[in-house]
């Protein structure tokens, strides 16, 4: 038999693998890890932002099993740069002007490394009193900035997608149908029912129904206007044929900022609509709700203050690294209802006077992810968040200018925050031919490897979004992306189709 002295001389010896690494360790791979990033960070303008990789070349690459002996920091670092960056999309870099762009800002990438150093599981006040009494102050600085009333329960979630997901709970939860307890399968008790938003809406309101039993097709995507924003007059007609036919309206879900062409439905007139239907209103402003720290922009979401829930995602516009995304409810205790569940091997004494963030989602342990929002709006100051957002919407609406004022180019939608859309249109081409156009157009342009960015459809054309998210980003760049767009458009309508 081992006695334990052996026991723990063979755990501590130098070459076990199965201890963590020294202080002294720590501290050299730790350095060459941060001087990597510094490198990356003040470098990364000059790799391309899309990688030049096909599907399966890291997978080819890559062992079919993992090491059978620990190996060292020096050949994990290796092969990080030499097999992991190629294959990286650099959404950090200041072209990534695709989707909606987004920044790993400088003070959120060091919280995440002390997130990750105090592993934080803050499922519980007691498991993580800080984590929980840090994410519901920060969150209610973020709701001040945005010029929201107090009275509002904001938390994290990881994304929109899940922040949705729970709103949307927490209103089926609000009519008292027992869902809860006795589910939604074979019951005829239930009505059908029905979710409302925009035909421009993100797919995460879908995705939700799918998730929450009510089903796909029962999201009913409102026609919008001519500027993409849902038309109320549509959705009370939508609820009122729906009622007449016995179905039960049970959520309108608005959009500022959709995910096309930041368009903004008009949230005071749909406000209204709920108020009177009594229907649960959820806002979805997680891209541009940042835009409300600056009030010269609060214009655009007057009437979000009367909503049952809000979507912000730092994560998005505010230069906090993935994932972050706030969620703003009027009433917890309905979203509470709908989730909390508390075994025993749960069960603390602070339960009835401390807030226990697993009462409010589907997930239990949750990351320390309030640390970043905090370092970054404390590092940047409202002012600086709101001078950098009021510049990146600034060089936005120059490019669209130069986008209206070009002969051949047209704005597709008004870009009322920091993303653009636009497209070539020469004229004698018909429709369909200046479709492929610019998808040619864009392929060039993305192919060239200083600037990234993504399409839509609106009306059925295809259409170039240019999005600005992305800290490092300045008018030079929109510059640069300007000339290799009417270059692309010169080759490729002058050149063999
Ligand atoms: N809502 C809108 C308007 C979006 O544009 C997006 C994504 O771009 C989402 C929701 C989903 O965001 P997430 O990736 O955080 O789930």
């Amino acid at each position: 038999m081992t006695n334990s002295s052996s026991v723990d001389a063979q755990m501590n010896d130098e070459g076990n693998t199965s201890r963590d690494l020294s202080p002294r360790e720590f501290h050299d791979f730790a350095m060459q890890a941060v001087e990597w990033m510094e490198r990356y960070l003040e470098g990364n303008a000059t790799l391309p932002v899309l990688p030049r990789v096909a599907p399966g070349d890291l997978a080819a690459q890559l062992p079919m099993s993992a090491p059978e002996r620990g190996e060292p920091f020096a050949t994990l670092m290796q092969d990080f740069e030499q097999l992991i960056v190629p294959g990286i999309t650099h959404w950090n870099h200041p072209g990534f002007m695709a989707y909606f762009a987004n920044t790993a800002s400088m003070p959120g990438i060091v919280a995440e490394m002390l997130i990750a150093a105090l592993n934080n599981n803050a499922m519980l006040w007691k498991t993580g009193p800080a984590a929980t009494e840090l994410e519901l102050r920060v969150v209610d600085w973020l709701r001040e900035a945005m010029g929201l009333p107090a009275g509002w329960f904001g938390f994290i979630n990881d994304t929109a997608s899940i922040s949705t997901m729970l709103s949307l709970a927490a209103a089926r939860e609000s009519l008292d149908l027992g869902i809860r307890e006795r589910g939604m399968a074979g019951r005829a008790d239930l009505p059908v029912l029905r979710v409302y938003t925009s035909a421009h809406s993100h797919s995460s309101v879908d995705k939700s129904a799918i998730t929450l039993g009510i089903g796909q097709q029962n999201v009913v995507h409102i026609e919008v206007d001519d500027n993409f924003r849902m038309r109320a007059d549509k959705l009370e007609e939508a609820i009122r044929i729906d009622r007449a036919a016995g179905l039960r309206p049970l959520a309108i879900v608005a959009t500022l900022g959709t995910t096309s062409t930041s368009s903004v439905d008009p949230v005071s007139d749909i406000a209204a609509i709920c108020e009177r239907e009594k229907v649960w209103l959820h806002v979805d402003a997680s891209y541009a709700g940042p835009a409300a720290l600056i009030p010269e922009h609060r214009h655009h979401f007057t009437g979000w203050e009367r909503a049952d829930s809000i979507v912000v995602n730092p994560h998005k516009w505010l230069f906090v690294p993935v994932d972050c995304s706030t969620l703003f409810v009027r009433d917890p205790d309905t979203l509470k209802r709908a989730f909390a569940l508390v075994p025993e091997y749960l069960t603390t004494r602070e339960q009835s006077y401390a807030v226990n963030l697993m009462d409010y989602g589907v997930q239990l342990g949750r990351r320390f992810r309030s640390l970043k929002l905090w370092f970054v709006m404390r590092a940047f100051g409202l002012q600086g968040l709101r001078q950098r957002l009021q510049y990146q919407m600034d060089i936005a609406a120059e490019f669209a200018q130069w986008i209206a004022a070009a002969e051949d180019w047209t704005l597709m939608a008004p870009a009322p925050f920091s993303l653009v859309c636009f497209r070539y249109a020469p004229p004698g081409v018909n429709d369909e031919d200046a479709d492929a156009l610019n998808e040619r157009i864009l392929a060039d342009v993305n192919a060239e490897g200083s600037v990234y960015l993504s399409h839509t459809k609106l009306n059925d054309r295809y259409t170039i979004r240019l999005a600005i998210g992305n800290l490092r980003t300045e008018l030079k760049h929109v510059s640069v992306t300007w000339e290799q767009l009417q270059r692309a458009a010169q080759a490729e309508a002058s050149g063999p189709r």
